[in-house]
């Protein structure tokens, strides 16, 4: 059996994002994806209508159910849609403090759409950030959870909140031809990567990161090889993106 992901995310019905995006990046990573689903939502490749969120019980009773019989070494999770959820998660990954954690801080839909009441959220986020073996926010996230705008004043912030490994996402930064990632590790910078910026918005595409770092940690590559390894394969998997509709975002092609 080969290692397992378990992930925390809410279904996209377009299949661009959420559980969809963590299945499919995990499994191209070379492991397998289990999920425990966090909320359903309402939505296509241009707009968020709405979403349920699962009950803490429900969603934590999915998460044991696996734990007992497939052989996970890591979590990741995505959209968690309520405070309860992130508590409930909190709590499952102190009894499993040995598993790998990596907490991508999804707090709106890159359509722009609510996922969740974001201040409640951004405070709740608190408890997760020093369990997590690596955090994955692009700027905009990065911002909202440490209240600063300077991003190596955010940075040095998400690490005096407990973070142990940040990987800044640049993407929603004002660099029209490139962007640039870069990976920290107990505070200190230790890769930047820069690759072109591909035309368009695209569904997903943080989701499908941090899924397969988590994929790649869970088959054991150290933190900056399984960040090199995701980068790579995304830019990829954005390449060769699928157009659904002239004003929606693209749907990545995960294989
Ligand atoms: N999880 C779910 C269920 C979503 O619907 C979305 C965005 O629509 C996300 C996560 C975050 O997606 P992205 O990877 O585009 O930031």
């Amino acid at each position: 059996m080969r290692p397992t992901v378990l992930c925390f995310s809410g279904l996209d019905p377009s299949g661009g994002a959420g559980l969809q995006a963590d299945i499919e990046a995990v499994g191209q990573s070379g492991a397998h994806a289990a999920i425990a689903c966090t909320a359903l939502t309402v939505q296509n490749s241009q707009q968020v209508f709405g979403f349920e969120a699962t009950s803490k019980e429900l969603l934590l009773a999915q998460a044991n159910a696996v734990v007992i019989d497939l052989p996970i070494n890591c979590v990741k999770s995505g959209m968690l849609g309520t405070t309860d959820n992130i508590a409930a998660l909190a709590a499952f990954l102190r009894e499993h403090s040995d598993y790998r954690y990596v907490l991508d801080p999804v707090l709106v839909a890159n359509s722009g759409g609510s996922l969740g009441d974001q201040a409640t959220l951004v405070q709740a986020f608190a408890e997760l950030i020093p369990l997590a073996t690596i955090i994955t926010p692009n700027t905009v996230e990065l911002r909202a959870l440490t209240g600063e705008e300077d991003l190596q004043q955010a940075t040095d912030k998400l690490f005096a909140m407990g973070a142990h490994a940040v990987l800044v996402k640049g993407g929603h930064e004002d660099t029209p031809d490139f962007i640039r990632n870069s990976l920290y590790i107990d505070g200190e910078l230790v890769s930047t990567t820069e690759c072109p910026r591909l035309e368009g918005e695209y569904h997903g595409s943080g989701c499908s990161l941090a899924s397969f770092i988590a994929g790649r940690l869970a088959q054991g590559d150290s933190l900056k090889a399984a960040v090199q390894h995701a980068e790579t394969w995304l830019f990829g998997v954005l390449q060769r993106a699928d157009s659904p509709v002239e004003n929606g975002q693209k749907i990545p092609k995960r294989f």
